[in-house]
């Protein structure tokens, strides 16, 4: 299908554009220096997108994007039943899908068990363009059904979907970037983007900060709904990133990884371990 074969090439050569930008700007630039084996990390985490894009090019050939096309096809959802602007269907679905990104965000940090698949994301031990992509592959796969259920109900227009999915690829390697930009710049761009230093604040090993700033392409959601946090109580310089209980590279490899959901310690940052409590004797990183 040749309209598919497009959108993969569309979203391969956006990833790799991105991808070499913004490692340019690290090698060039780095805001932090690696506190671990870069050369380990890197081959780790680019491991892990090569078994995403396995799996869910296997189990979810035409992804979220499919589904729309079939909505739009069937009538299926809000938007294919109710007469509005093409531009503002296609803003507003952007928007919307965000928001649920968002509230899917929140829900992998409070539900225990969810909360086991996101801490793959969390254990990296430094913060780049590379972490933007290092999720379980069942996290990958919950988020893609919960993308396609958001698009059902939603029935947002076929491009819509796309650009969102670019977007958010894209938004996540640059807000994971190990790279300074001027806190002037920083202050502005955060009015309509999530920015790395807004980001990086979320993978603190301190609970409170580690539970705040969810959002990835829209910076609203946490002011709105009262989870922004504006930088890390020791500073981006001497913060520390990762999650408490897993501090040694060596057993962070990559099949350790894939098990981390299943026997991995599962620590105080999720709802009923204790993540609320504690919290409020934390004074830094
Ligand atoms: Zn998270
Ligand atoms: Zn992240």
């Amino acid at each position: 299908m040749t309209a598919l074969h497009s959108e993969a090439w569309t979203r391969l050569s956006l990833f790799a554009g991105v991808f070499l930008a913004m490692a340019l700007w690290e090698a060039l630039a780095p805001l932090r220096p690696s506190s671990t084996s870069k050369a380990k990390r890197w081959s780790i985490n680019l491991a892990i997108v090569g078994i995403n894009t396995i799996v869910l090019r296997v189990l979810f050939p035409t992804a979220a994007v499919g589904v729309a096309w079939l909505a739009v096809r069937r009538d299926w959802g809000l938007l294919n039943n109710v007469e509005l602007p093409y531009w503002l269907s296609f803003v507003g679905s952007v928007v919307a899908l965000d928001l649920v990104v968002y509230l899917q965000h929140v829900l992998f940090h409070a539900v225990p068990a969810l909360w086991r698949l996101h801490m793959v994301h969390h254990a990296d031990l430094d913060f780049d363009v590379t972490t933007g992509n290092r999720f379980h592959p069942i996290e990958i796969l919950l988020s893609m059904l919960v993308k396609t259920a958001a698009v059902v109900v939603l029935g947002p227009p076929v491009a819509a979907v796309l650009a969102f999915e670019v977007l958010l690829n894209a938004t996540s390697m640059f807000n994971h970037g190990n790279v300074r930009i001027p806190a002037g710049l920083d202050r502005a761009l955060r009015f309509l983007i999530v920015t790395p230093d807004m980001h990086r604040v979320h993978h603190s090993v301190v609970p409170v900060e580690t539970n705040s700033n969810f959002g990835f392409n829209l910076p609203w959601w946490d002011r709105i709904l009262g989870t922004y946090r504006a930088q890390p109580r020791a500073g981006h310089l001497g913060m520390t990133i990762g999650i408490r209980q897993f501090r040694d590279q060596k057993r962070l490899t990559l099949g350790r990884l894939l098990a981390l959901p299943f026997v991995g310690d599962i620590g105080s940052y999720a709802f009923g371990n204790g993540g609320a409590k504690g919290v409020e004797f934390e004074t830094r990183g």
